[in-house]
């Protein structure tokens, strides 16, 4: 099968090679380094300020967005959240959960955020800001310079959830004043689940260390101060953190641009493929990750069901009320060039059949 989704996705080889491997014991100095050099590599891509930190959680990307949500907002601490979507609602949820009061800033399916919609929805007294810089859902791109200068005009935090977004988007956290972002090891790293990564600015560590302890296992407290030594709390997904060390190292010697120019690439040609027939897109702008696309005729099932006992390839199924209406297309993971033609050919053949 090819798997078109948006994650897990297809590995490059070398993860293969390492996830074949027995786990190490890990307590020992020669993990230490491995995770310190993960933490160099990943501040070095995301343009981390001077003094920044890197955790790595054994956990899906909620469970950091969880943790996010636990120990670097103050308690009760009032919080605007960018709804537009399923991952929108997802921190709506969460900050909810665990008693912050919310402004949503809720947002038609697929449409980008504008001056206006912050400024009617955010009250002065918000410290903080949540956003998934790329709502999965529906493929859209948020207009980061914009969240970026108006949590600095409110001196708001700016927490960023780019699970979908690193790699696949330039992301400068310096730049954007971002104080953490956070990913996860199943989307563009292209290893297995199991690992997410969460990069903390010295605010957002200043946050942490002033907040009560409100859990154990997903403490940041406790993951900072273990990650000096190049250590976890807890024993982690030991193998898949070696499937990311030599992934951030064939990234870093590659060039994290030229990832994304390649993922943009296939991308452009999926969509240009699609122009003349009745799929539409749904985001206003689009990110290089996933193409989403409304079908008129609302039969997605059938066309990923299709995609998949006809041509061996999995695309992505939106939930909901969704379902029937939009499904997704994944630019991520190790796409040969092979793969994505055998894509195009599949969408042409399943357009003549008359499925759109
Ligand atoms: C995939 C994804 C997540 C994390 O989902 P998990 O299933 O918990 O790994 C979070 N946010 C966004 C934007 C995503 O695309």
């Amino acid at each position: 099968m090819l798997n078109f989704t948006v994650g897990p996705v297809m590995s490059p080889s070398e993860v293969l090679e390492v996830s074949a491997k027995s786990a190490p014991y890990f307590r020992t100095p020669e993990f230490s380094q491995v995770m310190l050099e993960n933490e160099r590599i990943m501040l070095g891509l995301l343009s981390a300020p001077k003094d920044s930190r890197c955790v790595f959680l054994t956990a899906s990307g909620t469970g950091a967005m969880e943790a996010a949500v636990m120990s670097v907002l103050a308690p009760a601490e009032r919080v605007a959240v960018v709804n537009g979507g399923s991952f929108g609602q997802r921190f709506v949820d969460l900050c909810q959960l665990h008693g912050h009061p919310v402004d949503e800033i809720k947002l038609e399916f697929g449409h980008q955020i504008t001056r206006k919609n912050l400024e009617d929805a955010v009250d002065l007294s918000c410290g903080a800001l949540l956003v998934n810089m790329h709502e999965t859902s529906s493929g859209l791109l948020y207009d980061m310079s914009l969240l970026s200068g108006f949590c600095r005009e409110r001196g708001m935090a700016l927490i960023v959830d780019a699970v979908s977004a690193f790699i696949a988007e330039e992301i400068d956290m310096t730049s954007l004043g971002a104080d953490v972002v956070l990913t996860g090891s199943q989307k563009a790293l292209s290893c297995h689940p199991g690992i997410s990564l969460m990069a903390l600015s010295p605010r957002a560590q200043k946050r942490v260390a002033d907040n009560p302890e409100l859990c154990s296992y997903l403490s940041l407290k406790e993951a900072l101060r273990n990650g000096e030594r190049g250590q976890t709390p807890w024993t982690p997904a030991v193998t898949t953190l070696f499937e990311i060390n030599s992934r951030l190292k064939a990234i870093e010697d590659r060039g994290i641009d030229a990832e994304r120019t390649e993922i943009a690439g296939r991308a452009e040609a999926v969509r240009s493929a699609l122009e003349n027939t009745t799929l539409q897109m749904v985001p206003e702008k689009p990110s290089n990750a996933v193409t989403a696309l409304r079908c008129p005729a609302r039969n997605a099932k059938a066309i990923i069901e299709r995609a998949k006992t006809a041509y061996g390839m999995w695309l992505c199924p939106n939930g909901g009320s969704l379902a029937d209406e939009v499904f997704r297309i994944g630019h991520i993971g190790a796409i040969t060039a092979e793969d994505n033609r055998k894509l195009i050919d599949a969408l042409g053949a399943m357009s003549a059949e008359g499925l759109f």
